[in-house]
């Protein structure tokens, strides 16, 4: 028997839970994460495994998602539609596969597919055509969203025939979805005009779906009938049909995946991907990334890959979904009155968490940027820990509409960079307040202005002396993508400026043992057998490694320069036209511009950062520190790569990934970062991911190391008789 206190946590699971349904359900405004969502759940089936006399009807356990909203016409389905079982790891998974095993004596195919993050839509053809469309409710009776689709492009209307004929019935069963592509844009949109931003693609995909077009429909129909004339009038029509457009314009971003069926006549199918076939041949949108696996091996297989590859996907996925292929042994395994037990999605780590904004603070760049950025309280997710975002500029504070003090959603898309995505505004108590952007530079006390009318960012003018600024500067020398200095980070950047070593970068490549030895930070106490305080093995190795960077790339002089707008990109463009740092100096604005590339303001940026006299004793100084201002091997002339953009991934021998866009670039060629339709080419080494996929998948050529050297020594050409057959 349950105690008292577990009856009670019962309780507040429900609660708790069924709260947050109607919040995601039937608001399309989460107030938990899915992942917070998600152990609230898997704690109320632990608590009901233990006691099963708790788990009544009513426990969210027994039911499929939330109840019918009043929003909507009630629409009941042909077939019921279920909900799916959980999996958050290997075991879990493999306890399925017992059970599975135990139900029909041996595991059989099964089907995997991605799990879209979306919403469950059903959808019913008659003799061809679309007779509803309705959202999953309850799983009995949905929402009736038919009018909304033929607004919705991806939905057909009719059914392509197969051999003359189309089924008398066919009920299917999908997501719709929204492009991870247009959400950002949607959700720019939604703050420009006052309305909250969606936590995520499905919450915008559901908003989007659950739109009442018909009444707005009726409501801007009645207005112009009033027929009344004058500016007020015109504005409300016009304010009307704009947010007519504007809903609508939604409705045609969505997409729709098909990924089961209900009831059906006059068509016969006896798989769950003959079904897709058959959904296939008729016209209705199936994904092509659904795979039969024999084995247990190959589904694991199947969920490593998009693990992996989870971003490469058109749509947000939260896991995969794995189904018993053969519709017979489906039905002997049945369903629970939630879910089918011959289907089990298994879920991949959160990538949207929910945490408190504790502070946001600002921080100066080194072009003086003045930026401000959210400090939380520390989560873990997409597999690291985060306690911080930045959040731009005051304008996307106030867009985002954050409080200081809010619980906020946070998202951080695997490796990408963690964003804030908007607050839970229910959860508020007042004692938030609003974030107030500083007039003057927090760390020189110079007042704050944007560089020209209308700019969204602040700088702090005071770029010659503002401490921030140099600090920020001396340590970008040391960064990566500059001379990739070892041991000269953050810290040294601040040791080298309190010891007053260095006044700014300028004067880094001057540095001497003996100087360092003056600054605690570069020295330990000495050892046996020495005399006085020695340098640390970090002191040693940043001195080495300044010595051993003087030659790099002019490309890499240029960028450690800090000239704004201007990162490695432009920086090779500048080092390919002009070979040397004097006759980048020397160029007017219009020479600069002419190069293919760069724009009047980065000509201008440029032109103006070499006018500055203490810019120019900054390049004096590296010069008398022995850096190298000009590329030995300086153009010439001829550019056989001219117009071509490649793109490289994996490890090609005998470069490293930087020398081998060098070498494109040098002839003329462009390296782009990423794949898309417009990518002439995609030269993958060793070990190639993702790009690789992506490339395969919209058909750009795809060449090895043998055809990366021949497209060096004799073009697009001669590389393309390289080209890997396509997958
Ligand atoms: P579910 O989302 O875990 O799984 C069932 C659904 O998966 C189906 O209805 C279908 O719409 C969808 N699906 C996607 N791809 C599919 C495919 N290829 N084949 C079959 N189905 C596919 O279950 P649920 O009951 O809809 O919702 C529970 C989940 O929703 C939670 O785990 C959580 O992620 C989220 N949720 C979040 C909150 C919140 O407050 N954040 C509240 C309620 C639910």
């Amino acid at each position: 028997m349950a105690t008292e206190a577990e009856r009670t946590r019962w309780a507040e699971l429900v609660d708790a839970i069924n709260e947050a349904r109607v919040a995601y359900y039937q608001q399309d405004a989460p107030r938990l994460s899915d992942a917070e969502y998600d152990a609230l759940y898997s704690e109320l089936i632990e608590l009901e495994r233990q006691h099963p006399e708790l788990a009544s009807g009513e426990s969210p356990t027994q039911t499929v998602g939330g109840a019918r909203s009043e929003m909507f016409e009630p629409v009941e389905h042909l077939m019921r539609m279920y909900s799916l079982d959980n999996a958050f790891d290997a075991e879990e998974l493999d306890a399925w596969f017992d059970r599975v095993q135990s139900g029909l004596g041996a595991v059989p195919a099964m089907l995997c597919e991605l799990k879209i993050d979306g919403l469950a839509v059903d959808a019913v053809y008659r003799h061809g055509r679309l007779e509803s469309l309705a959202t999953r409710g309850d799983g009995t009776v949905g929402e009736d969203v038919t009018y909304n689709a033929q607004f919705i492009p991806a939905v057909p209307k009719v059914l392509d025939p197969v051999d003359g004929r189309v089924p008398a019935l066919l009920e299917v069963r999908g997501e719709i979805f929204f492009p991870v592509a247009d959400f950002d844009r949607i959700n720019a949109e939604q703050a420009d005009l006052g309305l909250p931003v969606f936590a995520n693609p499905r919450n915008t995909a559901a908003g989007s779906l659950r739109q009442r077009i018909d009444r707005r429909e009726r409501d801007l129909d009645a207005v112009r009938a009033e027929g009344r004339e004058g500016a007020r009038a015109e504005a409300r029509v016009a304010r009307l049909e704009a947010e007519l457009r504007r809903a609508v314009e939604r409705l045609e971003n969505l997409r729709l995946t098909v990924h089961g069926v209900g009831a059906v006549e006059g068509v016969e199918v006896h798989t769950q991907s003959g079904a897709y076939d058959v959904m296939a041949a008729h016209g209705l949108p199936v994904s092509s990334r659904a795979r039969v696996h024999e084995s247990a091996a190959g589904v694991r297989d199947f969920i490593e890959f998009y693990g992996e590859h989870r971003h490469d996907v058109e749509h947000e996925i939260d896991g995969v979904v794995i189904k018993v292929d053969e519709l017979a042994l489906q039905r002997q395994l049945g369903e629970t009155s939630r879910a089918p037990r011959w289907a089990m999605a298994y879920k991949y780590p959160p990538e949207v968490v929910r945490t408190r904004l504790l502070d946001i603070a600002v921080n100066v760049g080194r072009t003086g940027r003045v930026t401000p950025f959210a400090v939380m309280e520390p989560v873990r997710v997409a597999g690291s820990t985060v306690s911080m975002a930045t959040l731009h500029n005051a304008f996307e504070v106030q867009r985002k509409g954050v409080l200081i003090g809010d619980m906020v959603f946070l998202r951080k898309a695997g490796d990408v960079i963690p964003e804030v995505l908007g607050p839970v505004i229910d959860d508020r108590d007042g004692s938030e307040r609003a974030f107030v952007m500083p007039t003057h530079c927090p760390e020189c006390g110079t007042e704050l202005r944007p560089e020209k009318e209308g700019d969204k960012d602040l700088r702090c003018p005071n770029t010659r002396s503002c401490p921030a600024q140099v600090r920020e500067r001396v340590s970008h020398v040391g960064g990566r993508s500059a001379f990739d200095v070892e041991g000269l980070g953050d810290k040294a950047a601040a040791a080298l400026l309190h010891c007053g070593l260095v006044e700014n970068e300028g004067d880094l490549f001057l540095l001497t043992a003996d100087d360092l030895l003056r600054c605690d930070f570069f020295t330990r106490e000495p050892g046996r057998g020495e005399e006085g305080r020695q340098l640390t093995e970090n002191a040693r190795s940043m001195l080495a490694n300044l010595r051993g960077s003087v030659d790099r790339p002019l490309w890499r002089v240029i960028v450690a320069l800090s000239i704004r707008h201007v990162g490695a990109p432009t920086a090779t463009d500048l080092a390919r036209s002009f070979g040397s740092l004097d006759a980048i100096a020397e160029a007017s604005v219009e020479e600069l511009a002419a190069i293919d590339g760069i724009g009047p303001t980065i000509a201008e940026a440029v032109h103006e950062w070499f006018a500055e006299d203490w810019h120019r004793d900054i390049v004096d100084k590296w010069r008398r520190g022995g850096v190298r201002m000009a590329d030995e091997k300086v153009e010439a002339g001829e550019q056989p790569l001219a117009g071509l953009t490649v793109v490289i991934t994996g490890s090609l021998e005998g470069f490293t990934r930087e020398s081998a866009a060098q070498a494109v670039t040098d002839l003329g060629g462009k390296v782009a970062g990423s794949v898309s339709k417009k990518t002439q080419l995609l030269v993958a080494g060793e070990n190639a991911g993702s790009k690789l996929d992506k490339a395969m998948s919209l058909g750009v050529p795809v060449v090895g190391a043998e055809g990366f050297a021949a497209l060096l020594a004799d073009g697009l050409d001669a590389a393309l008789s390289h080209a890997r057959p396509e997958a």
